[in-house]
């Protein structure tokens, strides 16, 4: 069994990213710049921008963080949202969902212009993803494939079973591991709350990617032999033994499903870290204004 070790090749990737940036920046470009809007005081979002901000510094990014109160109007965040569309000294917008229940998550996600999306929720970036066209990819299922990419994981032909199918990581997931070309080219198969025998559909797997939110919901005899285990899911249990109280556990047994596999993500060490990798590496193409 061998890791895919999400810390690794974030290092990795970063140190390129910084390259790369230091590179533009000697030409007299400015560096790639990346607005965060948080919303509220969700203690999770707060920690996720708070990464996000920081990773850019690392690698040499301008970031720029608006921060407003949970009772911010929808029409409010439009105009933030309209301005940063307009603003050319501005690359990439994320706006941290969740957002406060009287804002609609799918307006806002409309409102941002689809060639600053660098979250890639936007329809038309799915829409451009599913095709195989120049797009900005969800984080999550992004990081993943460059995971798969870069530990040249084979994927041809490979039964591929996705359990979850949220907009932001199942259902993308599955789309680009049908695709044509590398790393794709699987057979795919979506598994959800609704599908009949799981475990029977997992068991048949070469590689799973779990993306539920339960913590240790795929058992370790559900992997068959030589499976590939992709572990998406963050879920904080109860452990005494820690100072904290808690630790991190993922959507899969790891312990049983290591003795299986031959390629696991750890949770935490794996797909978390190549999530805000990834939009990194979205904020630079849109620099480069490789998605239009
Ligand atoms: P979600 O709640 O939006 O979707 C969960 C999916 O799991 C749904 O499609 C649902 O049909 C399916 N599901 C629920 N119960 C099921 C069951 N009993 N059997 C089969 N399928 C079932 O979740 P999400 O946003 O996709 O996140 C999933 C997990 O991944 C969470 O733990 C989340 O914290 C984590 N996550 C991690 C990252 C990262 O960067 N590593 C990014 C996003 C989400």
């Amino acid at each position: 069994m061998q890791l895919l070790d999400g810390k690794l090749l974030s290092a990795n990737i970063k140190a390129e990213l910084a390259a790369e940036v230091e590179q533009m920046q000697r030409s007299g470009e400015r560096p790639p710049h990346l607005v965060a809007v948080l919303v509220g005081e969700n203690p999770a979002s707060q920690v996720y921008v708070a990464s996000k901000i920081r990773s850019c510094a690392e690698v040499g990014f301008k970031s720029t963080l608006i921060q407003r109160d949970a009772n911010l109007s929808e029409a409010e965040l439009l105009e933030i949202v309209a301005q940063l569309n307009d603003d050319p000294e501005v690359d990439g917008i994320l706006v941290q969902l969740p957002l406060p229940k009287h804002i609609r998550e799918e307006n806002i996600t409309l409102a941002i212009d689809h060639r600053k999306d660098v979250d890639g929720f936007h329809p038309v970036n799915i829409g451009r993803m599913t095709q195989g066209l120049a797009a900005y990819l969800p984080a999550t299922p992004y990081g993943i494939m460059e995971m798969l990419r870069r530990y040249n994981v084979e994927t041809a032909g490979k039964h591929c079973v996705v359990v979850g199918r949220s907009n932001i990581v199942g259902t993308p997931m599955s789309i680009l591991l049908s695709r044509k070309g590398y790393p794709g080219d699987c057979t795919v198969t979506l598994t959800h709350s609704r599908t009949q025998n799981l475990a029977e559909e997992v068991r048949r797997a070469d590689i799973i990617v779990a993306a539920i939110g339960i913590p240790e919901f795929v058992k370790g005899d559900w992997v068959k032999p030589g499976a590939v285990v992709i572990d998406v899911g963050i879920n904080r249990i109860e452990d005494a033994t820690r100072k904290s109280g808690q630790r991190l556990v993922g959507d899969v047994e790891f312990e049983g499903a290591s003795k299986n596999c031959s390629y696991i993500t750890p949770v935490p060490g794996g797909v978390g870290l190549m999530t805000v990798t990834a939009l990194l590496m979205n904020t630079l193409k849109a620099r480069k204004g490789e998605v239009y």
